[in-house]
């Protein structure tokens, strides 16, 4: 028996670095439409995207807040992009504990890309002026378990271990969360 399909729409913003001049419009546009009431003020600490700038080295990487993990750093590592070197550090800008990026100014509660979800398109995408940002939406398909199907692998489980055990077993998958 086979569950029913289900259409996920996937949307990502595609990042050329090669491009980037550090002009910081993407910043300005994200702040001003978090803002609350909507565009009634810019302040790129409020930005969900933020330029990391080394002018010395001619190295601009615009990065989005997307979901947080924790990062050691030995500041060492380059990498290697077209040819062009970039430090660790622009990379690990949103993660690293010495840097204060994504946190709202007041309250330091964590900024996260919402993909400009009233929009059709993400405003930082469209005020990029080189073509840096680009904007990509994808259908992904995936077949879903019918309610059906679930209850009969439940039962499964439990006729081979037993019901507490099974109910011990999601306990502690969902602490682990
Ligand atoms: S997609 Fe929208 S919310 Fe995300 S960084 Fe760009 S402007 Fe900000
Ligand atoms: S708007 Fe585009 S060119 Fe300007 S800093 Fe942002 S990503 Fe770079």
């Amino acid at each position: 028996m086979k569950g029913e399909l289900k259409k996920n729409k996937v949307r990502r913003i595609i990042v050329n670095l090669d491009k980037c001049n550090g002009c910081r419009a993407c910043e300005l546009v994200c702040s001003a439409v978090h803002a609350k009431p909507k565009y009634s003020s810019i302040n790129p600490a409020r930005s969900r995207i933020q330029v990391v700038m080394d002018p010395l080295n001619d190295e601009y990487v615009p990065i989005r807040a997307c979901d947080y993990s924790k990062a050691g750093c030995d500041g060492r590592r380059v990498y290697m992009i077209n040819e062009k070197k970039y430090s660790e550090c622009s990379f690990c800008g949103t993660v690293c504990p010495t840097r204060d990026l994504f946190k709202e100014p007041d309250s330091g509660l964590p900024l996260k890309c919402d993909m400009c979800e009233d929009e059709k398109e993400p405003l930082c995408v469209q005020a990029c002026p080189d073509g840096v940002l680009t904007y990509e939406e994808e259908e992904e398909v995936e077949e879903e378990v019918k309610p059906g199907e679930m209850e009969i692998g439940l039962k499964s489980l439990v006729d081979k271990y037993g019901l507490q055990k099974v109910a011990d077993t999601f306990a502690r998958m969902s602490q682990k969360g």
